[in-house]
């Protein structure tokens, strides 16, 4: 008899989507397990490993469980890296659920067809993203690290159509970052760069998970 899908996860929780087009949306986080890259500037690193092996079911109805406090028509699946696992299953008991699922990934898996939103934060220090994303992103996000430059966000503009935003997100929101977002956004603006915005993390402004 075939096993019940599994995903390895750290944690289910309700909050508000501080990142991103979505910014403020009621949205229930499913974070899970692992991830391929070491980014230096990660503020989920407790992702990195560990985790618990919990049945696709039991996410689900913790999901349609946390629903009931929270009018959140929208899971997020994020990490650590979630598409580093096999997350169909779950999207489509989502989906069933009459929930609509983003997908927030460093970009260097293919994307997940059944997702109805992928967030691609493409990272340093090539910024590479799959292929598909050319068509599956619907927003991409660069981290203002100490070492983006505008080399960096030239190569991160041409690898989308112009129709997809790209979004400085301040590193953990710090003065430094923010200074330095402004100053890419200039220098974008003055390189013919279209489609740039900033966007602070409104999560960590507000307190809240
Ligand atoms: S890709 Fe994301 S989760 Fe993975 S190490 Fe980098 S910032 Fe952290």
């Amino acid at each position: 008899m075939r096993r019940p899908p599994t995903l390895k996860t750290i944690e289910i929780f309700a909050s508000v989507q501080g990142e991103g087009l979505r910014q403020g949306e009621p949205t229930i986080f499913v974070r899970l397990a692992g991830c391929n890259l070491r980014c230096g500037f990660c503020d989920t690193k407790k992702a990195w490993r560990g985790g618990r092996e919990r049945p696709v079911d039991k996410i689900v109805d913790e999901v349609i469980r946390l629903r009931g406090d929270h009018p959140a028509t929208w899971v997020c699946l994020t990490g650590g890296e979630p598409l580093a696992q096999d997350v169909r299953p779950l999207i489509g008991r989502l989906h069933r659920e009459g929930f609509r699922v983003q997908i927030e990934t460093n970009g260097t898996f293919p994307p997940e067809p059944e997702a109805d939103w992928h967030s691609v934060s493409p990272k340093p220090p090539d910024y590479a993203a799959h292929p598909g994303f050319k068509k599956g992103a619907r927003e991409v996000k660069l981290v203002v690290c100490r070492t983006l430059d505008l080399d960096a966000v030239r190569t991160v503009r041409a690898a989308f159509p112009a129709t997809v935003p790209i979004i400085l997100q301040p590193q953990s929101n710090s003065p430094w970052s923010v200074r330095k977002a402004v100053g890419l956004l200039e220098a974008a603006g003055r390189a013919g760069l279209e489609g740039l915005r900033l966007s602070v993390q409104l999560h960590k402004v507000c307190g809240l998970r």
